[in-house]
Order: structure tokens, then C-alpha cells, then sequence
């Protein structure tokens, strides 16, 4: 019920991270600049150890969960005026 406030945005310390040139932990840094190879976290980025391999993973299976069924249906609409002209009309 009670969050802690961040007293700034752009300062704010981001959840574990590392520099994306060196991979040096900049967490707690109150400036952009990687203190290891000098790099500017805004430009070469950071990225996070723990979760990188997962989310990339994540993110992999997501478009794959999302991209079967799209496909499927895709593949339904393409196919089914055809199934239905082609069922059986045993008239
Ligand atoms: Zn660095």
C-alpha cells in the first residue's frame, strides 16, 4: 500500500543489470556511465544476466505461440472455400 516513491526517473537504478559492451553489474549507478570500460549505458545498453537467455527464449516461444494458431487460421481461411465447394454435395 505504500510504494517506494523513485526521487527521480532518468536516476533511477535499474533492476539487475549490466553493461551491454563489458557486461560489468551496473546496478545502483547513478549516472549512465559504465564505471568498468566507460561506455554509455544508453548507447551500448544494458542487459541482464539472469533473465537475458530466458526472455529471449520467452519471447521466441510467444511469437511461436502466437504465430501457430495465426498461421493455422491463415491456412483455414485459405483452405476452407475450397473444402466447402469441394464437400460432399451428394444432392
Ligand atoms: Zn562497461
Amino acid at each position: 500500500m505504500n510504494p517506494p516513491a523513485p526521487p527521480d526517473a532518468a536516476a533511477a537504478a535499474p533492476p539487475p543489470a549490466a553493461c551491454g559492451r563489458c557486461g560489468y553489474d551496473v546496478r545502483g549507478l547513478s549516472s549512465f556511465t559504465c564505471p568498468e570500460c566507460g561506455s554509455d549505458l544508453r548507447e551500448v545498453g544494458i542487459v541482464r544476466p539472469r533473465s537475458r537467455r530466458g526472455l529471449d527464449v520467452g519471447w521466441k516461444l510467444l511469437i511461436l505461440a502466437v504465430g501457430w494458431p495465426v498461421g493455422a487460421l491463415a491456412l483455414l481461411l485459405i483452405v476452407s472455400p475450397f473444402v466447402t465447394t469441394s464437400g460432399p454435395g451428394g444432392n
